[in-house]
């Protein structure tokens, strides 16, 4: 049985210029996912070199910046059995045309340059990520009570 996790979820400026936030919370909140944390917040410099320090000799890094400084981003914490992997493949592959049919990247975006969202990619990512962008009282503990009808206790 996989363990207890938490996982981040950016959604990004594309998301947001779009009206697609509700259509990507949306997603989660039918497959069952239990939100702990929320907020709107504007990245700076400083924190997205940080976010994406393993892309900062491509190419493509000052463009990702600029992107991810368009609006601000919606920042999510879920937290579940297994959660990180179970949100990585609701969110798809990086780049929308490699991903598969159904998930939140190929079925509404294009190009891995605006590619909607964010995920951490394994727990040492998400212990990092979450203290990032949220506080520890930003963090909510309270039972969900549907949380029986999808783990068929
Ligand atoms: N990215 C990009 N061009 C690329 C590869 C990545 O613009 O060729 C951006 C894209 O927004 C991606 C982010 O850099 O989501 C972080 O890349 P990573 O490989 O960590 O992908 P992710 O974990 O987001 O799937
Ligand atoms: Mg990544």
């Amino acid at each position: 049985m996989a363990d207890i996790q938490r996982t981040l979820v950016l959604i990004k400026p594309d998301a947001l210029q779009r009206e697609l936030v509700g259509e990507v919370l949306s997603r989660f909140e039918r497959k069952g996912l239990k939100m702990v944390a929320m907020k709107m917040m504007h990245l700076n410099e400083e924190v997205l070199a940080d976010h994406y320090a393993h892309q900062k000799e491509k190419p493509f890094f000052s463009s990702l910046v600029k992107y991810m400084r368009q609006t601000p981003v919606v920042a999510v914490v879920y937290e579940g059995l297994g959660v990180i992997n179970e949100v990585r493949k609701v969110v798809g592959a990086t780049n929308p045309r490699d991903a598969d049919a159904g998930t939140i990247r190929a079925d509404l975006s294009m190009d891995i340059g605006s590619n909607m969202i964010h995920a951490s990619d394994s727990v040492e990512a998400s212990d990092v990520e979450i203290k990032r962008f949220f506080k520890d009282d930003e963090l909510f503990t309270y039972e969900k009570l549907t949380d029986r009808f999808h783990f068929c206790w």
